[in-house]
């Protein structure tokens, strides 16, 4: 989401004249967006606001501004612990970063946008895209679950759905650009519709997207375990250019921790909807987050975790440390669970998902795959990369030439992250 929250401001100011500069030492306008999910990424923005003190005192007329979530979250802070810092605009009024940003270059006065806005007010250019083949669309913005330890509800505001047409339109912008996957983003993507009131439903949306010529494939992240119906399965398993990817946060494997997590869902219930996923989607893959360390989490606690990623299967799991949000309800909790305890579950349950992938990436060796060539690998320039529908990333030797085709690719070898493969 930051990501294309980073490439659609970059296509406003484009839009009104600005270029993009290689470095940030040559440019004239600065702006970091910004996370606050975790306090670790919220840390790094304190410390690269320090760091640029000393340049914005050497060129007075640079513009610092701070955007996205912390600055929502943070603008009080901010303003008074940084008073080098221009600008503080808050997720919902990235769209108006031109105006914003002429403001402070007339006025030279500081200025603070953090109001609601509203979903997808400026068309987006399409194309300002780092990747041609793939895509992101938001296709709605905010949340509604209130996760206990979460504060995206409070930063990124009420969930709201863009109307279909709308996104229909940008689909159809980026596959004329270019893009022959698209990923349809949602902090909660199941619920995509409930907003618009016109029966409008994820399903729905895929249907009608699967329908567009020169569209390749077509995913979704993330679906919420307690929303993730059998209706949606059926339409992935229905629809040919959908992918067989679900990203599936369970966050925990314990009853309790999910109970005051607030995600209105067991670790039963969890397990079912994965099977079913399974029986009803040919060769869908899972992948799932966690949060180990949630305050209270026992040693007992966290085995139930360990035993569920065990039983889960996942393609792939993204585990972080427990951090706690002012203003969320778990906040109000004591975060009693030791940080070396945190860092050794994390690394414990990181440790037990990469031997379920060393296991299934070697299972995969001597199969062959279809893959879609995102473009030449960053650490090896002779190879191409690209994934399978399933989500597997796939490296191997080719022609740059082929970026953008789906190619047959035999797998060789794997690491727990990667296959590596030839084309026959
Ligand atoms: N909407 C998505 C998640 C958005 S945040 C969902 O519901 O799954 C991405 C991930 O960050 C979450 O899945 C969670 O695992 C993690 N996360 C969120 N808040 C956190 C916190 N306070 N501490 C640690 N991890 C957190
Ligand atoms: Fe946060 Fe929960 Fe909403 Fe995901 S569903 S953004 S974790 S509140």
């Amino acid at each position: 989401m930051n990501k294309l929250d980073s490439e659609v401001v970059a296509g406003h100011l484009v839009a009104a004249g600005y270029a993009l500069t290689e470095s940030s030492r040559e440019a004239d306008v600065v702006l970091i967006n910004t996370c606050s999910v975790r306090q670790h990424a919220e840390d790094k923005v304190w410390s690269l606001l320090g760091t640029l003190r000393a340049r914005k005192l050497r060129r007075p007329d640079l513009v610092l501004g701070v955007i996205g979530c912390m600055a929502q979250k943070e603008r009080g802070a901010i303003l008074q612990r940084m008073p080098h810092v221009d600008l503080v605009c808050g997720p919902m009024e990235l769209d108006r970063l031109p105006e914003l940003v002429a403001e402070v270059r007339q006025r030279h006065e500081r200025v603070v946008a953090v109001g609601e806005g509203h979903v997808g007010r400026v068309p987006r250019a399409v194309t300002r895209r780092p990747n041609r083949v793939q895509a992101f669309v938001a296709v709605m913005r905010g949340c509604d679950n209130y996760c206990a330890y979460c504060v995206v509800p409070y930063v990124r505001g009420r969930e709201e759905s863009r109307p279909l047409a709308d996104v229909v339109a940008e689909v159809e912008a980026l596959v004329a650009d270019g893009a022959r996957e698209v990923t349809l983003l949602g902090q909660n993507v199941n619920s995509y519709g409930a907003t618009l009131g016109d029966g409008t439903t994820l399903a729905r949306l895929l249907e009608r997207l699967d329908r567009l010529p020169g569209l390749e494939r077509l995913r979704f992240v993330t679906s919420h375990p307690k929303d993730a119906s059998d209706a949606l399965f059926r339409a992935m398993a229905g629809l040919p250019r959908v992918c067989p990817y679900l990203h599936l946060p369970a966050q925990s494997g314990s009853n309790r921790v999910l109970r005051d997590m607030n995600r209105g869902y067991t670790r039963e219930h969890y397990l079912e909807r994965i099977a079913r996923a399974r029986a009803l989607v040919p060769g869908v893959e899972v992948a799932s987050d966690f949060i180990v360390g949630f305050p209270g989490e026992t040693e007992a606690e966290f085995e139930e975790t360990v035993d569920l990623v065990r039983r889960a299967d996942f393609q792939n799991c993204f585990v972080f440390k427990y951090s706690p949000r002012a203003g969320t309800k778990a906040a109000e909790m004591a975060d009693d669970v030791p940080w070396e305890a945190k860092q050794e579950r994390n690394r414990r349950l990181l440790a037990v998902q990469k031997a379920v992938m060393r296991r299934r990436n070697a299972a995969m060796v001597g199969r062959t795959v279809e893959v879609l060539v995102e473009g030449t690998s960053k650490r090896d320039a002779t190879k191409l990369t690209g994934r399978t529908r399933a989500n597997h990333i796939v490296a191997f030797a080719g022609a740059p030439r082929l970026e953008g085709r789906t190619v047959s690719v035999e797998i060789t070898g794997f690491t727990p992250l990667t296959l590596f493969g030839r084309m026959p």
